[in-house]
């Protein structure tokens, strides 16, 4: 494992692996003009990668776009152009970033332009903003859109009937869809051995997650598991890529382990790890380093987070699979984390504080996000009740610099250290 200083930050091999990856993924987009290559825009949480890449057909993720642009420092004037052309300051900003990025000249995060999509791909998961927002694009693009409606799991499960609605809207709606816009007949060898890669860089993922059961965690299951999900929540998940991203992520992490050592922050290896936190909801970005920061001077280290699951709940068991592929595709798609009903999430949370030894919970609510929001106060009060571990409420947004409080985030974060160390000292 080699650690080198880029810009004054820390980076593994794994992660500059990855930022290849994605530099190569954008680059390739941004020959479509000369290519003749085919783009589909679709959202993380129940996107069909493997199905596309069996159509050679090219992902464009539009919350990756804005997540990247509120990193990049180019959210707000995306956010401010969005508002300017209508968008109430209530709407999720991540649609208002994708629509101002859009009417600058969708100029990608990594500099080059982003070719217009030939297809919308909807997969409906957990998130009715994600219609409003592809409704705003077919506008914008006059582009054609395809929805595939994934049921939510009201009563916390997969039923056959839900398996085979889906199934028969891939078949039906979906498959031909990308026949059209591809070329290409649909090819389902193709697209198992796709879904068999995806399985292998599943497991190595879910074994780096779990490696934050150790003491001191050798990760960090929120601001450094970001990186770690990109590949798998993106373009590249059943791709040999994501396979070798993962694999030598899981041997870093494995080195890690063995030398005793806590995760890579912004400031190098953590020396000393005094918090174990789990944590419910999405990470700010427009001042991640800044934020990350202010639990890594703590000692505070996240053991577990709902948002790294986002985009599949492969430790709950969930693998892509190549024996029944249109049906794990489906099983896949409601098994995200915003598709769960809200006593599921409170049992995952439950299990993540038991099994991994948090002190507590943190609840980090973004005010764009209905999904993840709603709800969140009376799974806090449940979470609490279940294990008697104390639990905290701190607010950002996602890319909207201007519902960034460091100081308040900073008061908040200071009581809750202080509240679990009290609760360490037992009744006095
Ligand atoms: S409301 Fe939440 S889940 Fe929906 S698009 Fe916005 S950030 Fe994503």
């Amino acid at each position: 494992m080699t650690q080198v200083a880029d810009q004054a930050v820390y980076k593994d091999d794994s992660q500059l692996r990855q930022k290849r990856m994605i530099a190569e993924h954008f680059a390739r987009l941004a020959r479509v003009p000369q290519s003749g290559e085919k783009a589909v825009y679709t959202f993380v949480p129940g996107n069909l990668t493997e199905l596309l890449q069996s159509f050679d057909l090219l992902p464009v993720l539009p919350e990756i776009n804005a997540l990247q642009s509120g990193m990049r420092g180019k959210s707000k004037e995306y956010i401010q152009l969005a508002e300017k052309l209508g968008h109430s300051e209530d709407v999720c900003t991540y649609v208002k970033c994708d629509v101002g990025m859009l009417r600058s000249g969708n100029v990608g995060p990594t500099g080059e332009r982003l070719p217009a999509p030939d297809l919308l791909l909807l997969s409906y998961t957990g998130c009715f903003t994600f219609m409003k927002w592809f409704e705003i694009l077919r506008q914008e693009y006059g582009c054609p859109a395809v929805m595939l409606h994934v049921p939510y799991q009201g009563s916390g499960h997969v039923t056959a009937a839900m398996r085979d609605y889906v199934v028969a809207q891939l078949r039906r709606k979906v498959i031909p869809a990308l026949e059209r816009i591809s070329g290409r007949r649909y090819d389902e060898e193709r697209l198992k051995q796709c879904l068999e890669r995806s399985a292998r860089a599943e497991d190595d993922l879910v074994w780096v997650l779990e490696s934050a059961r150790q003491r001191p965690s050798p990760i960090d299951a929120w601001f450094g598991a970001v990186y770690y999900v990109g590949p798998i929540f993106s373009a590249f998940r059943g791709s040999q890529d994501a396979v070798d991203y993962y694999r030598e992520l899981r041997a870093e992490v494995e080195q890690r382990l063995a030398a005793g050592l806590g995760p890579v922050t912004p400031d190098g290896v953590l020396e000393r790890e005094r918090y174990r936190l789990v944590i419910e909801g999405p990470p700010n970005w427009t001042s991640f380093r800044r934020f990350w920061k202010m639990f890594s001077d703590e000692g505070a280290v996240a053991v577990a987070s709902t948002y790294t699951k986002v985009g599949g709940t492969y430790d709950r068991g969930f693998r892509h699979d190549p024996a029944r592929p249109l049906e794990s595709l489906a099983d896949y798609c409601m098994g995200c984390y915003t598709n769960l009903d809200l006593p599921t999430r409170v049992d995952l949370l439950v299990r993540y504080v038991e099994e991994y030894q948090a002190d507590g919970l943190l609840v980090n609510s973004v005010k764009s996000c209905n999904s993840f929001s709603a709800g969140q106060l009376s799974m806090m009060r449940e979470v609490e009740a279940r294990t008697g571990r104390p639990v905290a409420f701190i607010e950002s947004d996602l890319v909207d610099p201007r519902y960034f409080s460091a100081a308040n985030i900073k008061n908040r974060l200071e009581s809750y250290f202080q509240m679990i160390e009290h609760r360490r000292k037992g009744p006095s």
